[in-house]
């Protein structure tokens, strides 16, 4: 008799744990949308911009002030490091300004 009691709890033990294993939510690092491009929130609890971190570590260094990430396809979302450009500031406004006439004119630009 008791035997089954023992093999019922182990049983009832095994289910439990189980179940519990699959309840739990994925623990990944949190995300958000924001302004059209992906945040996530670092150590600090605060929220940073996930192209400028994956175009740090394309880069292998800090990418300063008034250098900024332009996405290639235009896809604000597409944070592959290939998809990603650190430019000065002052170029990358210059290159949207043209993409931009580019569009409006029908023509083939670079994006
Ligand atoms: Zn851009």
């Amino acid at each position: 008799m008791l035997i089954y009691l023992l093999a019922f709890a182990i049983l009832a033990l095994a289910f439990a744990t189980y179940f519990l294993l699959l309840r739990r939510k994925p623990t990944g690092p949190q995300k958000r949308i924001y302004h059209g491009y992906v945040q996530y929130l670092d150590d600090d609890g605060e929220w940073q911009y996930e192209h400028r971190r994956v175009a740090e570590e394309k880069v292998g260094g800090q990418i300063h002030k008034g250098r900024v990430v332009h996405h290639i396809d235009g896809n604000r979302q597409n944070n592959d490091p290939k998809n990603l450009r650190v430019m000065p500031a002052s170029k990358h406004k210059r290159m949207h300004k043209r993409i931009r006439w580019a569009k409006k004119h029908k023509r083939r630009g670079e994006e």
